[in-house]
């Protein structure tokens, strides 16, 4: 790996923490100028210009033209070079898995995506993951000598309530000890919507977000919070806890125990119990052509007729918007974040998103002095995997 990159694993001197507090200031925020630089590393003139010439006699930064001239000649803008090392990225789902070998901008260069659904335990899929990273590496013609880390987001493994939280972490710490056993990377597990969330943040909304909520609604409704574009805060397989909040305290009751969680309302197997309950009490739906017996649907029929224009799934729909809309008010009443993303299989569908929005505007009405963005995620299905190998970086860079 670059020289100097490795030796931010574990600074030994104030020299090179300095170094690093620069170079991280220009990954969060380059590309950028020599002047707000010094400003935001409380450096002086000459020692901003030292580093930074000892930052791109390494390779690790380099220097373009501003476009916009601010009266005379063009200030020159810093930003690091996104081939000076590389990282990898999994997502690991019960389904589907993602390995995507990314540049320091998170940019993919190289990418598997496999299936996954076939194995039975953790063990098998991360055995299977694990020969499948290596070719993706060989086949990019780089050693692993070249990659910083590895991040792992397994998700669908971590929503039980069968463990208890200190099981979780020397779960995790086991699962990470097995795969740098077979893979010559340092490895990191984390939750999926935390790395979601710090793509997400890093690609669309680092330079005009402080406070930064995400959000995602499928089997399970997820959120994580970014202030000044830190660590996510959620804690590992934690981020499901936002299904858990109470919308309704006379509600069904939940698996938690409690009566009224979102989840019992919004989650998608919510949404498929509403839809086999009221076609049961005797609406009318397309579903009941599509399948022998309405107990029989899936998710992917539920989007496709509402898509096609049911009523029965677009109102089922709707009112699963209305209570995530609900939750995610009540979140920003306490968080005041001033942007909002909300990513997950529903969002792009039909007009959920549309009455998310709409919901919270109406909630926070009340609230002028809170002054709160919502947005649809960037439809992308790679932004856990590419969030995964951020975390790697930011790991690295974290003072
Ligand atoms: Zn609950």
């Amino acid at each position: 790996m670059n020289a100097m990159l490795e030796s931010f694993h574990q600074p030994k001197s104030a020299k090179i923490n300095k170094l690093k507090t620069l170079y991280r200031a220009i990954q969060k925020n380059g590309p950028i100028k020599a002047e707000t630089l010094m400003l935001q590393t409380n450096t002086t003139h000459a020692t901003c210009a030292r580093l930074l010439d000892e930052l791109q006699k390494n390779n690790l930064v380099s220097v373009k033209s501003s476009t916009v001239s601010t009266g005379g000649r063009k200030p020159n803008l810093y930003q690091i070079t996104p081939d000076a090392a590389y990282l990898i990225g999994i997502e690991v789902t019960a389904l589907y898995s993602t390995i995507s070998l990314l540049d320091l901008h998170l940019s993919i260069k190289q990418q598997a995506k496999i299936k996954t659904a076939h194995f039975t335990s953790i063990y098998d899929t991360l055995d299977f993951i694990i020969t499948e990273t290596k070719k993706l590496v060989t086949t990019a013609n780089l050693s692993f000598t070249s990659i910083i880390g590895t991040g792992l987001s397994i998700d669908d493994y971590f929503d039980s309530f069968d463990h208890k939280k200190n099981d979780l972490t020397t779960e995790i710490k086991t699962l990470e000890a097995y795969i740098e056993a077979q893979l010559p990377s340092k490895v990191t597990i984390g939750s999926g919507v935390n790395f979601a969330a710090l793509a997400e943040y890093r690609l669309n909304y680092g330079a005009s977000s402080r406070r930064f909520l995400f959000s995602t609604s499928d089997m399970e409704l997820r959120s994580c919070t970014l202030t000044h574009g830190g660590t996510p805060l959620s804690s590992n397989g934690m981020s499901f806890t936002f299904g858990h909040t109470i919308i309704d305290s006379q509600g069904p009751v939940c698996s938690c125990g409690a009566k009224g969680c979102l989840r019992t309302f919004s989650s998608l197997p919510a949404i498929k119990a509403a839809i086999i309950q009221r076609v049961n009490a005797g609406e009318t739906s397309q579903l009941s052509e599509v399948v022998s017996s309405i107990e029989e649907i899936d998710f992917f029929d539920i989007l496709s007729a509402s898509e096609n224009g049911d009523t029965l799934c677009k109102n089922v729909l709707e009112e699963a918007a209305y209570y995530y809309g609900i939750a995610l008010s009540n979140q920003i009443i306490v968080y005041q974040p001033d942007t909002v993303v909300c990513g997950g299989t529903l969002i792009p569908k039909s007009s959920f998103f549309e009455v998310v929005q709409r919901t919270i505007a109406e909630r926070l009405a009340p609230f002028s002095g809170i002054s709160t963005n919502v947005y649809p995620a960037k439809d992308s299905y790679d932004i856990v995997s590419q969030g995964a190998g951020g975390i790697v970086l930011e790991k690295l860079l974290r003072s």
